[in-house]
């Protein structure tokens, strides 16, 4: 297949591009590097089959020759990222995910969405199943994010009920593994840089909310699973292995020997998520997929990346 990746310089999207060149995929990347970087995908620089193109899917959006599949991964994702473009973030998942349901129909090619498990909000049903509809103030910090992906699910279920476009939603949640950048303010960067640099780690608020952590390489074989299957409904891809923040911080700081220890800092975000779980049965029945690597050796392989970029 001949597949456009949006957001293909980001973290997840150019591991999305790697998986796709090692499927034997031709791979075009789109970003505009406002979060993402061109790090991530200098090692696929003069690959036969790989293509970077800088653009802003929120701008006119054309593509030459054939496109079978589109991978829809531009956005900001993480909080400090959303909170410091919430008008780039609304516009990508309204009009960026118009721009490319538009560029699906004109190629006839299937359109994959990156959704998230923020659509569930501050869930008040755990863990989360793919029909719970979610606990969200739109106008709250995280609304920009949030209705942005909510709105882009809409918009990517109407196009496949009225025009039958060949159409996928995947709702993410944490993820984490090398190429994520270092200061995007998520858990896991802030966390393993304090720990390598021997600082105490940063715990928002009291540490007792909960998140569940996937790693890079499971994300990834989930969504190429569900590129491949027939699913037009949303599916949850995560590991629903599910740890405090708390319990988390001590984890980094007994794999890297950080004697820095723990602060408390009054930090949380208003509707900062008190728990997150994904309820996977549904990925684990109709893509045969289920997270194989466990949370200690992902964290391993993710501190040996960052030991080079602290
Ligand atoms: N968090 C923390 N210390 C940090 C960064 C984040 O305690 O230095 C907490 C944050 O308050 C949240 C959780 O870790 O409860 C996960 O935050 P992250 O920004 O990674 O992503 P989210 O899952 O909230 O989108």
């Amino acid at each position: 297949m001949r597949i456009l990746v949006t957001g293909g310089a980001g973290f997840i999207g150019s591991h999305l591009c790697d998986r796709l060149l090692a499927e034997g995929h031709s791979v075009i990347a789109m970003d505009n590097l406002i979060t993402g970087t061109t790090r991530n995908i200098e090692h696929l620089v003069g690959h036969e089959r790989f293509l970077f193109i800088k653009h802003d899917v929120t701008n006119y959006l054309y593509v030459e020759g054939k496109l079978d599949a589109i991978l829809h991964f531009a956005s900001p994702a993480s909080p400090i990222d959303y909170l410091n473009y919430p008008i780039q973030t609304l516009k990508v998942g309204s009009l960026g995910t118009h721009n490319v349901l538009g560029l699906a129909m004109a190629h006839d090619a299937r359109l994959l969405l990156a959704s998230t498990s923020e659509v569930y909000g501050d869930p008040l049903v755990h863990p989360q199943t793919e029909d719970y509809w979610g606990n969200v103030n739109p106008v709250g910090p995280r609304g920009c994010y949030d209705e942005a992906k909510r709105f882009a699910e809409a918009i990517v279920m109407a196009y496949h009920n009225v025009h039958g476009v060949n159409t996928r939603i995947v709702r993410i949640f944490n993820t984490f593994g090398p190429r994520m950048r270092l200061d995007d303010g998520r858990v896991v960067p802030n966390f393993v840089g304090q720990a390598l640099r021997g600082e105490p780690l940063t715990v928002y608020g009291d540490g007792s909310q909960t998140r569940s952590f996937c790693y890079i390489d499971d994300q990834v074989d989930g969504l190429y699973r569900l590129l491949l299957s027939d699913e037009h409904e949303p599916v949850n891809i995560g590991n629903p292995y599910e740890i405090s923040i708390l319990d988390f911080a001590h984890l980094i700081n007994e794999l890297t020997d950080n004697p820095g220890g723990i602060v408390f800092q009054d930090k949380r975000i208003e509707g900062d998520p008190q728990t997150r779980r994904p309820d996977i049965s549904k990925g684990q029945r109709i893509l045969k997929w289920e997270p194989k690597v466990d949370i200690r050796k992902g964290l391993k392989r993710t501190i040996e990346y960052f030991k080079d970029r602290v």
